[in-house]
């Protein structure tokens, strides 16, 4: 006899699905929360999953499938520690996005009007706001609409586990939840990677220790110890979603459509320093590996149009954090650069952008094309997102030992082996961290779910 059948550590993406897919699978589920609200990373995120083959890309004359988007996953990755669990997402992910639109209201709608890093063809399907907060309001009105109840503060601090190495179990202890245990069939871990642990970075990531961290700071990675601690394995420890461009300093991201559709980002010396297209997540080691000041720099068509899509930028312009300069002089003013020095990378840009020219850096793709003054300048920071690095798991999301998988153990999203390549930023492909959590999480609480049975 267990307390319940099925304990979700975490409250974020990863997390309410799971306790979303282990009620739909028939079981009693509660979500153990330690900060004083759900919504981790994921709240933090603009909320754009991939669907690969969903109903609402063949309305819009899409063509694509699962097929399509493991290639294009492992066209941008290359091949790491998790291929098969790329597959694996790849092949749920169009069902995972109706089942959560279809079955539990979440509204999450197909983005048109851009194509995202990584990805052929638009698959990606965020909120209406592209916030993830209200993913994670959407997600937790599901969550509480089928009775599961979500616990805040309340940290859980190790697993329960019986002497063959089942889990049965998690002890919570905080200094308001008290110490006490709770018993279950499964445990499915939720509490995402651990980029707001230095001492963990600098053992397994050491090339990333160097990046400021945006994001949420309950990301501490204890779940990842307590599974090795029973024989787990960690895969691809070094790979992380970076940004190469987070406003300065606002701490939001400068949209990279704005690059897409044609902006650069200029160092301290004024100059471009590499293929901005390698995406906002490839690019970040090479921001961080140049001098700054650093600023992404674009036009007012380029600023109007992605304003006029994306909430987040249109606030980040609101708040003044897009400076527009009538001139090169004007920009090279604000962006504290030598005049002559940003003249020449403006033309040697644009001349590349026209097609007279092949770009130094070997960039091909222009968006709108040169860009035309006014323009407008956004100072930026490169910065760490998340580790990509976690448990190896099965098609169950079970983290598996040399042996086998750990029986009642669950891991998912950033507690899980990343898909974004073996190493650096550079394989991580837009959604890939909301796909490893949501993904994930259908596939766990759907198996967690079932033991209940
Ligand atoms: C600014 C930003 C933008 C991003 N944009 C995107 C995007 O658009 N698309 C995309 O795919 N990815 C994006 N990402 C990455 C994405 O947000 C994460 O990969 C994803 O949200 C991870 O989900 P999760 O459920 O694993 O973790 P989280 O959403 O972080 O949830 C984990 C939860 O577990 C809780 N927790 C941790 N430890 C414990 C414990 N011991 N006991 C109890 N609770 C615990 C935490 O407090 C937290 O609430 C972005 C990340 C950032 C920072």
């Amino acid at each position: 006899m267990t307390d319940v059948d099925v304990i979700v550590v975490g409250a974020g993406g990863g997390g309410l699905t799971a306790a979303l897919a282990a009620h739909d699978a028939g079981a009693g589920v509660v979500v153990l929360e330690k900060a004083e609200h759900a919504g981790g990373n994921t709240a933090l995120s603009t909320g754009s999953v991939p669907g690969a083959g969903t109903r609402f890309q063949a309305a819009a004359g899409i063509d694509d499938s699962a097929s399509r988007l493991a290639t294009d996953l492992l066209a941008q990755s290359g091949s790491h520690d998790a291929d098969d669990l790329a597959r694996l997402l790849a092949t749920g992910s169009a069902a995972l996005v109706e089942w959560l639109i279809d079955t539990h209201g979440v509204d999450l709608r197909l983005i048109t009007d851009y194509k995202h890093v990584g990805h052929s063809v638009p698959r990606l399907h965020a909120p209406p706001s592209r916030k993830g907060r209200d993913l994670v309001a959407d997600l937790l009105r599901a969550v509480r609409a089928t009775d599961t109840e979500v616990l805040v503060h309340t940290p859980v601090a190790a697993l329960l586990h019986d002497d063959e190495g089942r889990v049965t179990g998690v002890r919570v202890s905080g200094p308001r939840s008290g110490t006490y245990d709770i018993t279950s069939h499964a445990v499915v871990l939720a509490g995402n990677g651990f980029a707001a642990n230095r001492d963990l970075l600098r053992e397994w990531a050491p090339a990333i220790a160097g990046f400021e961290y945006f994001g949420s700071h309950s990301s501490t990675g204890e779940s990842l110890q307590w599974a090795l601690d029973l024989g787990a394995r960690l895969g691809n420890p070094t790979a992380y979603q970076g940004y190469a461009a987070v406003a300065y300093p606002h701490g939001s991201i400068t949209s990279w459509t704005t690059v897409e559709m044609g902006g650069v980002l200029v160092n301290g010396a004024g100059q471009r320093f590499g293929d901005e297209s390698r995406g906002y997540s490839g690019y970040a080691d090479a921001v961080l590996g140049t001098p700054g000041p650093w600023h992404v720099v674009f036009d007012t068509t380029i600023r109007d149009y992605v304003a006029g899509h994306e909430q987040e930028f249109a606030e980040l312009v609101a708040l003044g954090g897009a400076r527009e300069c009538a001139t090169v002089a004007d920009l090279a003013t604000f962006c504290g650069v030598s005049r002559s020095a940003l003249t020449t990378t403006l033309a040697s840009a644009a001349s590349a952008a026209s097609g007279d020219t092949k770009d130094t850096w070997g960039r091909t793709d222009w968006g709108f094309g040169p860009l035309h003054p006014p323009y407008v300048a956004v100072r930026s920071v490169p910065g760490l997102f998340h580790t990509q690095g976690g448990l190896l798991v099965d098609a169950h999301a079970r983290p598996t030992t040399d042996t086998g998988p750990i029986p009642g153990l669950y891991a998912v999203g950033g507690v899980a082996t990343g898909i974004s390549g073996h190493t650096g930023g550079a394989g991580y492909s837009s959604g890939n961290g909301l796909l490893s959590a949501l993904g994930l999480g259908h596939l766990a609480g759907t198996h967690a779910g079932s033991l209940a049975r």
